[in-house]
């Protein structure tokens, strides 16, 4: 281990060398690799952790670069994966760390693969259904949860530990954000930054054995408007279906909704291939759209409306957010 690398935070006192090696020796699943994920990785990556396991389902647009600490317009112009992105500068930023990338969503399907081996898992997300499945599985399996939500000039985080502490389901109920979200309200960056960063100080408290430090509350504040407030852990609600019933409702097979509405992206998400041939969709929609294919991706334009297919079978549909109007143009030139 380089030790001059990290010189300054093993001589933080609650760190020091062993500290260091214990999150060398760990690794951690970030859901996300938008606002909240791209500072996270940047903290964890260059504080030393062992590995980082990055999912995002989303590409690099310009309207990203306000806030996706990682992301340049180098990223825009190829038109790169948001994790595919994220690896690359992560890598420059510390080579010596492992950063497994995966193109697509976060799924009850893929979710137990995901979290094999994870330590933390922390949430980059933008909705709450992704959310609860990160909390069912992780109390599912004993991983801590580290959560994190921003809108507006407002955060939310709190550190969910199984077995010590309530869960997500118990203290943040969906809808929480009043149906207000970065589409409507917008986000401004510092918010997300104070967000994130607060997620890896609990994680790094967590890994690097300082358990007795963690804070134990869902905090919640407002860098704009000046408000913080501190709400200790209660007891859990004794009907939680995750932490109590132990029913895990996001972990069950149901009829997943196939249209999924992205949060501020004017884009209805449609996935029901289970594969998609960039190299055959390129050809078969040059003769109705301008196409442009890369490695990760293929996008295709159409009067108003921009359909971006990945290999792993989803397409997105821009230009709307009514999923009738997206079904209506994937069925048109997509088709089953
Ligand atoms: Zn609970």
């Amino acid at each position: 281990m380089n030790v001059n690398r990290y010189a300054r935070q093993v001589l933080f006192s609650s760190i020091q060398e062993k500290g260091q090696e214990m999150l060398a020796g760990s690794t951690v699943l970030v859901v996300g690799a938008g606002a909240l994920g791209t500072v996270i990785c940047n903290h964890l990556v260059r504080s030393g952790i062992g590995k980082i396991r990055l999912i995002d389902r989303d590409y690099v647009e310009l309207s990203n670069l306000q806030r996706q600490m990682l992301f340049d317009e180098e990223d825009v112009r190829q038109a790169l994966p948001k994790s595919v992105a994220a690896k690359q500068k992560l890598e420059k930023i510390n080579s010596s760390i492992t950063i497994e990338a995966i193109v697509g969503n976060a799924t009850y399907e893929n979710i137990k693969e995901l979290t094999d081996g994870v330590d933390v898992v922390m949430d980059g997300t933008d909705n709450f259904s992704t959310r609860y499945l990160l909390n069912d599985i992780c109390y599912k399996k004993g991983i801590p949860f580290s959560y994190g939500g921003v809108v507006s000039s407002r955060g939310m985080t709190a550190f969910f530990i199984p077995k010590e502490t309530p869960c997500l389901r118990c203290i943040v109920k969906e809808g929480a954000d009043h149906g207000q979200t970065c589409d409507t309200v917008g986000v401004i960056s510092p918010a997300v930054d104070v967000v994130s960063s607060l997620q890896v100080t609990e994680t790094m408290k967590y890994l690097t054995g300082n358990q007795q430090y963690l804070r134990y509350t869902l905090l919640t504040f407002d860098v704009w408007f000046n408000q913080q407030y501190d709400m200790k852990f209660k007891q859990p609600n004794p009907q939680c279906p995750a932490c109590q019933r132990e029913e895990f409702p996001a972990l069950q097979a149901k009829a997943a909704d196939q249209e999924t509405i992205l949060c501020g992206r004017n884009t209805v998400q449609i996935h029901e291939k289970t594969a998609i041939d960039l190299q055959q969709w390129e050809s078969r929609l040059t003769k109705v759209a301008t196409v442009q294919r890369t490695p990760f991706l293929l996008k295709a334009v159409v009067d108003s409306i921009d359909f971006v297919l990945f290999p792993d079978g989803r397409v997105l549909v821009q230009g709307t957010e009514d999923p009738i109007v997206a079904r209506t143009m994937y069925d048109r030139y997509i088709g089953s």
